[in-house]
C-alpha cells in the first residue's frame, strides 16, 4: 500500500503514521525527522536544513525530493510505505509523481487529518518531544524524572524549537499558502480519505482503516 498522509503541521500525521505503519506493516517515511537526525547529527545536509527548519520554512524541494527518492528505493520501503511531511509543495508532488513512476505502478491512497488552526495552535504549544526517540506527549503528562514509555530514556523529553508559537504561526502560513494547494492535486490522482484530526488518537486511526477497507 502507498500512502500520503496530508494535513496542517501539529494535526497527528506523525502520530497517525507510526500506528498505521506497524498495524499494515508500511515503511513510515517522515521528511520532518529525516530532517531533525541530520541537524542532530550535523551532516552537510543537516547543517543546509537547520535555520530553515527552525524558523518554520521549507527545505528546497531538491533536498527534500533527494531524501525521498533514496528512502522509497530501500528494501524497507518494498511491502508499501507511508509519506509523513511529503509532498509539501506541487514540485514535490511532481518529482514523486517521477519517483512512482519508476518504482511501481500501484494505487495511491492519501489521507487528509482535519483540524482548526486554533486546535493546532493549542495542541503545538503544548507538545513536547522525546529527543532520542521522538514519541510525542503532552507537557502535562511528562513529570519531574519522566522516563520515555517507548524507548525507557530518563527526562528526554524536550519542546521542538519550531514549536514556539511564533514559529507555530509561520508554520501554518506555510501550509496555508503552499502546502494545501497539493491537495486539490491528488483529486485526480489518489484515493482520497479525509478524516476530522481532532478526534481522540484511537478514533482517528479506527476512522482511517474503515476507510482505507482494511480493518
Ligand atoms: P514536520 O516534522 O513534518 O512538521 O517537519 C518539520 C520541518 O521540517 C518543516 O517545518 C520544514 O521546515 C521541514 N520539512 C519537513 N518536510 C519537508 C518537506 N517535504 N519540504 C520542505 N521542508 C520540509
Amino acid at each position: 500500500m502507498q500512502i500520503i498522509i496530508f494535513g496542517a503541521p501539529g494535526v497527528g500525521k506523525g502520530t497517525q503514521a507510526k500506528l498505521l505503519a506497524a498495524k499494515l506493516n508500511l515503511a513510515h517515511i517522515s521528511t520532518g525527522d529525516i530532517l531533525r537526525e541530520a541537524i542532530k547529527n550535523e551532516t552537510e545536509m543537516g547543517l543546509k536544513a537547520k535555520e530553515i527548519v527552525q524558523s518554520g520554512g521549507l527545505v528546497p524541494d531538491e533536498i527534500v525530493g533527494g531524501i525521498v527518492k533514496e528512502t522509497l528505493k530501500d528494501e524497507r520501503c518494498k511491502n508499501g510505505f507511508i509519506l509523513d511531511g511529503f509532498p509539501r509543495t506541487i514540485n514535490q508532488a511532481e518529482i514523486l509523481n517521477k519517483i512512482l513512476l519508476e518504482i511501481s505502478n500501484e494505487q495511491l491512497y492519501l489521507i487528509k487529518l482535519n483540524a482548526d488552526d486554533n486546535v493546532i495552535i493549542s495542541r503545538l504549544s503544548n507538545r513536547l518531544v522525546c529527543n532520542k526517540c521522538g514519541n510525542i506527549l503532552n507537557k502535562n503528562e511528562v513529570t519531574d524524572n519522566f522516563k520515555c514509555s517507548v524507548c525507557g530514556e530518563l527526562n528526554s523529553y524536550v519542546k521542538r524549537k519550531d514549536d514556539d508559537e511564533e514559529v507555530i504561526k509561520k508554520r501554518l502560513q506555510v501550509y496555508h499558502e503552499t502546502t494545501a494547494p497539493v491537495f486539490n492535486y491528488y483529486k485526480d490522482k489518489a484515493i482520497i480519505i479525509e478524516v476530522d484530526g481532532t478526534q481522540p488518537i484511537e478514533d482517528v486511526t479506527k476512522d482511517i482503516l474503515e476507510k482505507l477497507k482494511v480493518n
